[in-house]
């Protein structure tokens, strides 16, 4: 904000642009030690098969109880982790704890000898992706957890992916060799080159909320209708799955899953939530 005093133009500093510094260094000076005190928390949404409703895994979100600010989103978090690295620990940390209640969920399955055994996702941000540790950290926390890599699968944004060269690939190639799924998350957002979907290792489209937004109106928009027709299409033809992210009405869904979307996620089913609840929506379509 420009103020003039005397004559002579200087510029205020913006006193909110100050405050929401000082709350950023504020948080990021206080990520190592909120991880060891156990501040952050995970909260499970579920991905329900648009055919037939039924609940077959859920992605993993992280939240951080600051002790001052409430619980706090990924958003005023992941980007001040990913720009200090903590994101490394705090990743292994999100991947070890969602696998550990996966695990636990195909438990009860095994119990319950009802509900289907869900799959978990787990986000990664592009700091992981380019950490030497990637593979054999995932690789440890399946092992130690005992859960099957086919039961796991991690997002990666295509953003993240532009113009990956080999190096970027190889892990996540080598993760996908292993059986564990990588899904392509908020895609048709990056401008990518559809083409270059071949190269990739990814078995899964997560198409972004802005295409479910198109979706609200019944008949939607036939341009907007052809374009998730067209990826849905290839993306079958290059067999992945399209999950579609957002939904929050009926209409959505449904006309999403008329242009053959396979899963979704989204409020109109559930908000992120406690992982207990999981296990009772899973049995509750078991039924
Ligand atoms: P994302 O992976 O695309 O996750 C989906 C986001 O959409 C989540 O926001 C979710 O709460 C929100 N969402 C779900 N259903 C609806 C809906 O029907 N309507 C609307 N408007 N929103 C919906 P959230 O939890 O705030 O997470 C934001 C982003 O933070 C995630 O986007 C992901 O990129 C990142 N993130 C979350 N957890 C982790 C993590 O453990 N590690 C990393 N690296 N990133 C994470
Ligand atoms: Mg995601
Ligand atoms: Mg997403
Ligand atoms: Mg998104």
């Amino acid at each position: 904000r420009a103020k003039s005093a005397g004559g002579n133009r200087f510029e205020l500093a913006d006193p909110e642009a100050d405050a929401r510094a000082i709350t950023r260094h504020g948080l990021t000076t206080a990520l190592p030690a909120a991880l060891e005190r156990g501040e952050f928390f995970i909260e499970y949404q579920p991905l329900v098969h648009l055919g037939d409703g039924r609940v077959h895994g859920a992605e993993a979100l992280v939240r951080w109880s600051h002790p001052q600010h409430g619980v706090l989103g990924p958003d005023h978090f992941i980007p001040l982790a990913e720009h200090t690295g903590l994101i490394v620990p705090l990743g292994r940390w999100v991947l070890q704890e969602a696998v550990r209640q996966a695990r636990s969920w195909h438990e009860q399955a095994d119990r319950d000898r009802s509900a289907p055994p869900l799959r978990i996702n787990v986000n990664l941000s592009p700091t992981q992706l380019h950490h030497p540790g990637l593979v054999a950290d995932t690789v440890d926390v399946l092992e130690r957890s005992g859960l099957p890599p086919g039961a796991l699968c991690l997002e990666v944004t295509e953003s993240a992916l532009i113009g990956a060269d080999e190096d970027l690939l190889k892990p996540l190639r080598q993760l996908a060799e292993m059986g564990v799924d990588i899904a392509l998350d908020d895609f048709g957002t990056g401008y990518s080159n559809l083409a270059n979907l071949r190269r990739l290792p990814v078995s899964v489209l997560k198409l972004d909320r802005s295409f479910t937004q198109g979706m609200q109106q019944h008949p939607a928009d036939p341009v907007d209708r052809k374009i998730v027709e067209g990826i849905v299409s290839l993306a079958h033809s290059l067999e992945l799955a399209v999950t579609v992210e957002g939904v929050e009405t009926g209409v959505q869904a449904e006309q999403l899953r008329q242009l053959g979307c396979d899963t979704a996620q989204g409020w109109y089913y559930a908000r992120p939530g406690p992982p207990d609840r999981l296990h009772t929506l899973s049995l509750a379509d078991a039924v």
